[in-house]
């Protein structure tokens, strides 16, 4: 049957996936840039003792500093990201096992009540 999680689990779901989201924000600016100073080595070479390597060494501290940055931003941001791109809610009413999206319609017909899903697990009956 389906029942509420504690508010403590939840809370702790939640950051969870705060922390992933931010993490993969932060991993995805670190890939770009150093992608971009690829680029920008291959479009201006000058000399030849110029390695790549050295430029990646000099580069490599603002990149972790704007990776950590970004990594802040949508840790902070998180909730507003969240809803933003994630519109749907999926329901569901533990009395009869009914889902629906979010459509503010809190009651269901069986006279039970929906609740959010990520704040429902199941667990055998015994
Ligand atoms: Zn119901």
């Amino acid at each position: 049957m389906w029942v509420k999680k504690e508010f403590t689990e939840i809370v702790k779901e939640e950051n969870k996936k705060k922390i992933r989201t931010s993490l993969y924000a932060a991993l995805i600016s670190f890939l770009y840039n150093i992608v971009e100073i690829k680029f920008e080595y291959n479009s201006h070479t000058s000399g030849p003792s110029n390695t790549i390597w050295n430029e990646y060494f000099y580069q490599i501290p603002k990149i972790l500093l704007i990776s950590g940055l970004v990594f802040m931003i949508v840790y902070a941001l998180y909730p507003n990201l969240k809803n933003l791109f994630q519109r749907r809610k999926p329901m569901i009413c533990p009395e009869c096992d009914k889902t629906k999206d979010d459509d503010g319609q809190l009651s269901c017909e069986c006279g039970g009540v929906f609740y959010e899903i990520k704040n429902m697990k199941w667990v055998e009956e015994d």
